[in-house]
């Protein structure tokens, strides 16, 4: 049986790295999938709070992003939809899988590293790291294990850099069943072509959600007006002309890019930089922004409707159907789970 398990965390209002990268697959595998497929999506705020939230702004975000998934598409009658820190089995299954996960596996994960601005090839007990590093952004890769199994997840549709931690995910299956019987099931990867959307400032970067910087990425509420000025204060370089060259220019390569993604006759990168070759930056900028304002304006009124009409009540309700199934689509893995080890 196929089951789809996806999260994205309460940390701001999703851009257009987590849509191509993710979401816009989360709503194709909901629209093609048969029946018998099963569908989760949730908003992930245990893993949120790895990094510390207010408490008011972390409230207001989860309610965004779950509106956020209703507008772009996603039926809270098909895909269920909930909240983590509402289906407990997350993290009672996670102390499961933190008893036979590997230390020295999570510390060459990368996530903890570049959230705490660390070097590559630092260690959580140096010096540095020690004092910063908490223990739950060190083992955030198992929860996110236990988020996936503990719905028999076959599929995880992710951007590109997750793909570590599902590698990670997969690891935890073999250690588990290894020790208990073969009770979980090794999860496949999906990604999108959009694997890897960068950031407008510094396109070295993945484009972030907790990045300080607001122009580093587009979201998916931004108006005609905040796109045009992100886009055109995006870093390109010092070339006035454009061309698709991905090593010596990163900046405008991932405009391409960009564009490419929303191109309905799906022209590649570099064939849309032969299309605009004859433009300047400035007139191919507004060539982007117009495209990103039209392929985001339905969605801006789905969402500002959503929440517009809400007022709190139809989020709730979807959040409290979600739970309800989510939990019972945990409990039946917890039960086996449980059995296995002889509690
Ligand atoms: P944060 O900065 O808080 O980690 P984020 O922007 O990385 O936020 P997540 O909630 O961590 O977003 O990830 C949600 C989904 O979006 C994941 O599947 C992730 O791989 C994907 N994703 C995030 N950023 C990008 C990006 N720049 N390009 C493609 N996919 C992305
Ligand atoms: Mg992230």
């Amino acid at each position: 049986k196929q089951v789809i398990f996806s999260g994205i965390q309460p940390t701001g209002v999703p851009h257009l790295g987590n849509y191509l990268g993710a979401l816009q697959q989360w709503v194709r595998l909901q629209n093609s999938a048969g029946p018998s497929t099963k569908l989760l999506y949730s908003v992930v705020d245990l893993h949120a709070i790895t990094v510390q939230q207010d408490p008011k702004q972390l409230r207001q975000w989860r309610r965004e992003v779950l509106a956020t998934l209703i507008a772009i598409g996603l039926n809270p009658d098909r895909s269920i939809l909930f909240y983590q820190s509402s289906v407990q089995a997350h993290a009672e299954l996670m102390w499961i899988l933190s008893c036979t996960a590997s230390m020295g596996y999570l510390s060459r994960m990368t996530q903890w590293k570049s959230k705490l601005s660390l070097k590559d090839d630092a260690s959580p007990l140096d010096t540095g790291s020690k004092a910063k590093l908490k223990l739950g952004l060190f083992s955030y890769p198992v929860l996110q294990a236990a988020d996936i199994m503990v719905h028999r997840a076959t599929h995880v549709p992710v951007g590109e850099d997750q793909s570590q931690h599902l590698e990670f995910a997969r690891e935890c299956v073999t250690n588990f069943n290894h020790a208990y019987g073969p009770h979980l099931v090794e999860p496949t990867t999906i990604t999108s072509p959009a694997k890897r959307v960068m950031s407008l400032q510094d396109a070295r970067q993945k484009m972030s959600k907790s990045h300080p910087d607001p122009r580093s990425r587009i979201v998916l509420t931004d108006t005609p007006n905040e796109i045009k000025r992100k886009v055109m204060s995006a870093l390109t370089d010092s070339t006035n002309a454009v061309s698709y060259d991905p090593e010596n220019r990163p900046g405008v390569s991932n405009l391409l890019e960009l564009l490419s993604h929303l191109d309905e006759s799906g022209r590649t990168p570099s064939e849309l930089g032969s299309v605009y070759s004859n433009l300047n930056l400035k007139e191919f900028k507004t060539i982007l922004s117009d495209a990103l304002s039209e392929s985001l304006s339905t969605f801006r009124d789905q969402y500002h409707k959503i929440m517009a009409e809400d007022e709190g009540r139809y989020l709730d309700h979807v959040a409290i159907k979600g739970a309800k199934k989510a939990r019972e689509s945990a409990e039946e893995t917890m039960v086996l789970v449980r059995e296995a080890i002889g509690f």
